[in-house]
């Protein structure tokens, strides 16, 4: 470790993860829908599905360590792991919906540019996920840590992510609206990605558990 802080951060990292991600989540929606961009507001959706797959994580890692008891046989981690299938299915859901929405637009051709303002919600974005990925990843190498590496990683595929969103948002405010449209199906097909991962996992878990027996 380089510094004597370095451990400090290895404590909070992933409490900044979740609160930067709830607050990336709750600003990107409010300003897709004021700036009408289905782009942000399926980015919105994709911090929205990071803000639940890491607290599965943190949960896992604490529920994990309760034992088995006579009303849950098999110990706590099914509970989670049938909660987060369920948050996976919303997900993959939601998605569809917008990526619906977003194809209905291009075929009918109803699609209206959205506002400039649009265009600084998604830098904001991109750097925040940036510097995220910057922060973890050298909390992850002075801890030596792969989990803390991993959801590094993550916030470097958020800020591409946001990225794609921001260069689909200025081609579409330059004249070609349905730029954001495709952005937003793009996006939508991570969040996608993310509610199936997070179903794999749940299904797995519980195979383990069962065979297992706890
Ligand atoms: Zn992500």
């Amino acid at each position: 470790m380089k510094h004597e802080y370095c451990s400090v951060c290895r404590d909070e990292v992933v409490w900044w993860a979740l609160i930067v991600n709830v607050a990336q989540m709750t600003y990107k929606g409010l300003l897709g829908m004021m700036t009408g961009s289905a782009a942000l507001i399926a980015d919105a959706m994709h911090s929205g599905a990071d803000v639940v797959a890491s607290s599965v994580t943190m949960a896992s890692l604490k529920i994990s360590n309760k034992p088995a008891d006579e009303s849950h046989p098999y110990g706590y981690g099914n509970i989670q792991f049938i909660s987060s299938s369920i948050v996976g299915l919303i997900l993959i859901i939601g998605a569809i919906y917008l990526i619906y929405q977003s194809s209905m637009s291009i075929i009918n051709g109803d699609i209206s540019t959205p506002s400039v303002v649009a265009v600084l919600g998604a830098a904001v974005s991109a750097l925040t996920n940036e510097l995220m990925y910057r922060y973890q990843s050298c909390v992850g190498t002075e801890n030596n840590s792969p989990a803390i590496m991993a959801n590094a990683w993550d916030n470097r595929s958020d800020a591409i992510s946001s990225l794609a969103v921001l260069v689909g948002i200025v081609i579409a405010v330059m004249g070609f609206p349905m730029a954001d449209n495709l952005a937003a199906i793009a996006v939508g097909l991570l969040v996608i990605r993310i509610g199936v991962e997070l179903n794999t996992e749940a299904i797995s878990g519980l195979m383990d558990s069962s065979i297992g027996g706890g």
